[in-house]
C-alpha cells in the first residue's frame, strides 16, 4: 500500500482525505494543531511544524509520495526528499517559485503567460520613481494571503500604503470578472482542465460572496482561459493540480493573477458538481491512475459558512434543518468545534440547471444558516 503524506491539516486536507477513502493508500498528515479538520480522517496524524526542515524531512522520509494543502511549507526539506526518491506533488521548485510573488510574476513574464504588467520594488519609497505606472497594486513578495499582502495605490498621495519588503507593483486591472481555472497534470504529462469558476465578491465587505461554475463567459474568453491554463501547466512542468486565478478585464482580455499549486477553495464544488472532483483527481495523479472526467454534471454555486459577528465558542449551526431540506444542497462542515467571527466553518454547494435559481438558493442559504455559539 502506498504511503502518502499531506503537509497541513486544514479543510483542504480534510476533503482530500475524504476522497482518499475511495482508494487504497495509507495516509499521513503533518500539522501543528492536533484538533485540525484533517486530524481524525487520516491513518497517521503527526503533530509538527510544516515550516521546519527536520520535521518535514522526517515526516516525508517514511513516505512514497507527499503533497501540500498550503504553500507555506519547508521547501528545502521537500527538495531533499525529492532528491532521495520521494515523489512530491507538485515539484518543490514550483512551490518555491510560487511562494514568492516576485518570482511568480517573473515566471509568467519569462514564459509568455499573460499577466498584468509589473515592476519589482524593494521598499515603498521606490514607488515614487514610478508615478507614471499608477494606479497599481502593491503586492508583498512573501507571506501575503487572503488579500492581506495587497495594497491598491491609486495616485502619488497613496504611496504611504506600500510594503517595505521585496514586492511587485502591478498595474491595476479594470476587472470585469474574477475567475479560477483548475488544471491537472500527471506523471506522464497528460493534462486536463476543469470548467472555469467565477468568483463574486461582496462590494461592501470586499470578501468572496459566492462562486458559480461553470463561469458565465463568452466562448472566446473561455477558450483563452483554457489555453492559458494548459500553457501554464506545460511551463510549470510538474505533475500535480494547479488552481489558476485569472482576471477578465473590460476588453475581455484574460490575465493570470496568481496560481495555487494545490487543491483550492475555488474547486470545492467539484465534489458534487463534476464527474471527478479536484480531490479525486489529485489522488489519481499521486497513485498513478488515469486522469478523471472534469465535466460539470450541473451548474453549481458555493457559499462559505462563516462564523457570525459577536459569537465565539462552541459552534452551533442555526437553520441547518431548513437548508438540508432544500433540493440539491450539500452542506460540508469542516469539523471545527469552536467558532469565532469570520472563521470559515464550512461551505454549502447548490446545484441547478437554472442559473437564476442557483443565486436565489445561495441567498436563501446565506440568510437561513447561521454559525453561532
Ligand atoms: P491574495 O494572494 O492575498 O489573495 P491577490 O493577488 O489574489 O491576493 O489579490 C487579492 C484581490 O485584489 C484580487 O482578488 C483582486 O480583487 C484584487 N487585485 C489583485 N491584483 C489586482 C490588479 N492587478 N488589479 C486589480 N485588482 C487586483
Amino acid at each position: 500500500m502506498l504511503k502518502v503524506g499531506i503537509l497541513g491539516g486544514g479543510q483542504l486536507g480534510r476533503m482530500l482525505l475524504q476522497a482518499a477513502a475511495n482508494y487504497v493508500a495509507e495516509t499521513f498528515v503533518l500539522e501543528n494543531d492536533a484538533q485540525c479538520p484533517a486530524a481524525h480522517l487520516c491513518h497517521h496524524f503527526i503533530k509538527g511544524d510544516i515550516k521546519d526542515f527536520e520535521t518535514v524531512y522526517h515526516f516525508g522520509k517514511q513516505l512514497d509520495a507527499i503533497t501540500i494543502e498550503i504553500e507555506a511549507v519547508n521547501v528545502e526539506a521537500l527538495e531533499r526528499l525529492e532528491s532521495e526518491g520521494v515523489k512530491v506533488y507538485p515539484s518543490p521548485s514550483v512551490i518555491k517559485m510560487i511562494k514568492n510573488k516576485v518570482t511568480q510574476k517573473e515566471f509568467y513574464k519569462n514564459n509568455h503567460i499573460p499577466s498584468p504588467a509589473f515592476i519589482i520594488t524593494q521598499n515603498s519609497s521606490e514607488i515614487n520613481n514610478h508615478i507614471d505606472f499608477l494606479p497599481a497594486v502593491h503586492k508583498i513578495g512573501m507571506g501575503g494571503y487572503d488579500g492581506k499582502g495587497v495594497q491598491v495605490i491609486r495616485n502619488a498621495d497613496a504611496i504611504t500604503k506600500g510594503f517595505d519588503a521585496p514586492a511587485v507593483l502591478e498595474k491595476l486591472v479594470d476587472i470585469k470578472k474574477e475567475i479560477a481555472v483548475i488544471v491537472a497534470m500527471n506523471d506522464k504529462k497528460e493534462k486536463t482542465v476543469y470548467p472555469a469558476t467565477e468568483m463574486i465578491f461582496d462590494p461592501v465587505l470586499n470578501l468572496l460572496d459566492y462562486q458559480v461554475s461553470p463561469a458565465d463567459l463568452d466562448e472566446k474568453v473561455l477558450q483563452d482561459a483554457t489555453v492559458i491554463a494548459l500553457q501554464l501547466a506545460e511551463k510549470l512542468d510538474s505533475p500535480g493540480l494547479f488552481a489558476i486565478e485569472m482576471f477578465v478585464d473590460k476588453n475581455n482580455t484574460v490575465l493570470v493573477n496568481e496560481t495555487a499549486p494545490r487543491v483550492h477553495n475555488s474547486g470545492h464544488h467539484t465534489i458534487e458538481a463534476n464527474f471527478c472532483s479536484q480531490y479525486d483527481m489529485l489522488w489519481r495523479i499521486m497513485l498513478g491512475y488515469p486522469l478523471g472526467n472534469t465535466d460539470a454534471i450541473l451548474p453549481s454555486s458555493i457559499v462559505n459558512l462563516i462564523g457570525e459577528e459577536g459569537f465565539s465558542g462552541p459552534a452551533k449551526y442555526e437553520g441547518m434543518d431548513e437548508v438540508l431540506k432544500m433540493k440539491n444542497v450539500f452542506v460540508h462542515l469542516y469539523g471545527k468545534t469552536q467558532t469565532k467571527p469570520g472563521r470559515k466553518m464550512g461551505h454549502a454547494t447548490v446545484m441547478s440547471n437554472d442559473r437564476k435559481k442557483l443565486i436565489e438558493q445561495v441567498k436563501k442559504i446565506k440568510s437561513t444558516l447561521n454559525v453561532c455559539s
